[in-house]
């Protein structure tokens, strides 16, 4: 059982839209949880939050967010330098290993994943990186409509408050009065400044800004901070959303099963006993993404192949690791998803 305090202002007399929630045996829930959702969104991590966020907008739709961790209270996820002590720490981190590599001498190595409200942005580096225009426009060009460069930055902006911008004025590429917030770190050493200087000497340019297109350079980063303090999905779209009437937190939700429902053309999902939704479920479990073919979330594993046993010969959205499995049967093909992924090598 994982008791949860109340996600309701003081002095509210509505019911609290969190709970206690045993993950066990789906029990000690109360009536308010005994009704149908129009989405389920599963994993309140980075893009969980979001869109809880986006969805539970819209006061007509009643949204369910299911989380495995807990609230993000711990003091060190929001210390910059606390992910040293989230990572590895099982009040945060779902603490995988990965398993005996050839490439690394026979080694399993940790593989740390958020277990927590905001999911890895609560552990993460905080480094603020769009990526490179070029990997976007390779995605549209296989047939991903929407997804070039062009056509996703204006999304960046829309919820981008970006530090530069806080006196005023405009940047075609950075917006500001989102909710993401973007600053300058603070830490800068001489040995950084020397080394940045070294790379110049070499013909690798100097940076300032990583997330204009063209991420090749060396530089500062800029992180997801503000005044100091991690800034995380949990409190970017999460905690302004909860006390919406329209959605639900559960956390300590571990869900270990997705039943898809086809009738009429519409795809249904059902999340554990009771937790029902009308329209569309939303699965948001972080997929790996420090690997080429990152490793889906393992306790989301075992739901992920019964689905696709049960019902499905459609197309995929990824492949299993290693495997030419199919992994998440979906509604729409994503030519290429799970084989474009880059690591960033990182300078500064
Ligand atoms: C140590 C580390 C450092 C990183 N550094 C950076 C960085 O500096 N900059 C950067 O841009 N990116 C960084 N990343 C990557 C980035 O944080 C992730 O790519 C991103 O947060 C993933 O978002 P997501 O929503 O896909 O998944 P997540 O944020 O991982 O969210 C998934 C959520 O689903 C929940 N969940 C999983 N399974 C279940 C289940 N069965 N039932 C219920 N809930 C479940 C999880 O607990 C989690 O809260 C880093 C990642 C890590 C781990």
């Amino acid at each position: 059982m994982v008791n949860e305090p109340s996600s309701k202002p003081a002095g509210s007399s509505a019911p609290p839209a969190e709970s206690s929630f045993d993950r066990h045996s789906g029990r000690h829930l109360g009536r308010q949880f005994e009704r149908e959702f129009d989405y389920v969104v599963v994993g309140a991590g980075t893009a969980g939050c979001l869109l809880a966020n986006r969805l539970s907008a819209d006061p007509a739709n009643r949204v369910l967010l299911l989380e495995a961790g807990g609230r993000d209270d711990y003091h060190w996820i929001h210390i910059p330098v606390g992910y040293l002590y989230c990572i590895g720490n099982p009040r945060t981190d779902w603490m995988y290993q990965t398993e005996q590599e050839a490439g690394l001498n026979g080694r399993s190595i940790r593989y740390p994943r958020g277990k927590v409200w905001g999911g890895c942005s609560s552990i993460n580096g905080m480094i603020y990186m769009r990526g490179q225009a070029a990997d976007y426009d390779s995605w549209a060009a296989r047939g991903n409509a929407g997804w070039s460069w062009q056509e996703v930055l204006p999304d960046f902006k829309r919820h981008e408050d970006f530090y530069q911008l806080d006196g005023g004025g405009s940047d075609p590429l950075h917006g500001h009065g989102g909710e993401w917030r973007v600053e300058s770190q603070r830490l800068h050493w001489d040995i950084l400044d020397a080394f940045r200087q070294a790379a110049s000497e070499v013909g690798i340019a100097g940076l300032d800004d990583f997330n204009r297109g063209d991420n090749e350079g060396c530089g500062y980063f800029e992180v997801n901070q503000k005044t100091g303090i991690r800034w995380n999905a949990s409190k970017a779209f999460l905690r302004p959303a909860q006390a919406r009437p329209n959605l639900t937190i559960l956390s300590g939700a571990d869900v270990d099963q997705v039943v898809l429902e086809i009738a009429m053309g519409l795809v249904g999902r059902k999340v554990c006993p009771r937790r029902r939704s009308q329209r569309r479920g939303c699965v948001s479990c972080g997929k790996g993404s420090a690997g080429r073919f990152g490793p889906i979330e393992r306790s989301f594993w075992p739901l992920v192949q019964s689905v696709v046993r049960r019902f499905f010969s459609a197309p995929v959205l990824g492949r299993k690791p290693s495997s030419t499995e199919p992994v998440l049967p979906c509604a729409g093909r994503w030519p290429g998803s799970g084989r474009t992924c880059r690591i960033i090598s990182s300078c500064v």
